[in-house]
């Protein structure tokens, strides 16, 4: 079963003030499409995420002396 790490998500914290969080509209591993986005600008930057048909997902990753938000996921291709 493949396994894979998505690339980071980063934004800084101002960015996550005034834009919605770039998360892809499709696993950037195997190409499933998202079933929930969750980015909105009013959203607090920890409850931010995407999941996606594959099972992957984007959660937040804390980052407690750091300007730039973090958003990380891993992709089991084939699980379900
Ligand atoms: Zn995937």
């Amino acid at each position: 079963m493949a396994r894979t790490i998505l690339p980071e998500i980063h934004q800084s914290r101002d960015e996550t003030r005034t834009q919605p969080t770039p998360f892809p509209n499709t696993c950037p591993a195997c190409g499933a499409l998202a079933h929930r986005i969750v980015n909105d600008v009013d959203v607090l930057e920890w409850n931010r995420r995407a999941d996606y048909a594959c099972g992957a997902d984007y959660t937040f990753k804390s980052q407690i002396q750091n300007r730039i938000e973090k958003w990380w996921g891993v992709c089991q291709e084939g699980a379900d």
